[in-house]
């Protein structure tokens, strides 16, 4: 779950174990189930709990942007934004506060050497870049723009039905989550 002040404007979203979080009046303490129904609301992932997510929301618009254009899929959670390109399967991620931004590169065919890597089936792209788009960009020179799609009845195209199928769910999933939520805070 994700946590907010009530009685502040600021719409700041932490995580349970924050001390802003900790510090504050239960009373106090509003909650979202979903964290990207928290973001499409506007909250905006606090620097202290948060790691790379922060990150995220802040460049979400110029990500969006680049994904929408090369048609790439992503997706992100608390410490993590995957990338599927078509080509291939990216995750940046950041392990810890004030550590570095590592992005990991997953071939469509597996490298048996990836198998022992901090994410398994990953390898470590060691690359370092300012800026989140910048990854991004990034990994659009290295994969290109993802036009074509596969045939229908290909292999591919199975692939991608099914993949489609999983998202729907998850966005239903997540709808119901929202629903949740708005009923908490409108109570
Ligand atoms: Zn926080």
């Amino acid at each position: 779950m994700y946590f907010y002040n009530i009685s502040s404007s600021k719409k700041v979203l932490h995580l349970s174990d924050c001390r802003y979080i900790k510090s504050s009046d239960d009373s106090n303490v509003g909650y979202f189930y979903s964290l990207s129904c928290a973001i499409n609301k506007g909250y905006r992932p606090c620097h202290h709990c948060f790691t790379l997510i922060g990150r995220f929301a802040e460049e979400k618009e110029r990500i969006n942007k680049y994904c929408t254009r090369y048609n790439y899929n992503y997706s992100y959670s608390k410490d993590s934004v995957e990338i599927s390109t078509g080509k291939g399967q990216w995750k940046i991620i950041q392990e810890k506060i004030g550590q570095s931004i590592e992005l990991f590169h997953k071939n469509t065919q597996n490298r048996n050497s990836d198998c022992y890597s901090k994410i398994p089936g990953y390898h470590n792209q060691k690359i370092i870049e300012n800026e989140m788009v910048d990854y991004i960009h990034y990994i659009c020179s290295h994969d290109g723009i993802n036009k074509k799609p596969p045939a229908i009845g290909t292999k591919k195209y199975k692939k991608i039905q099914k993949k489609r199928a999983a998202a729907k769910k998850r966005n239903s999933i997540n709808n119901v989550l929202c629903l949740i939520d708005s009923l908490n805070i409108n109570r």
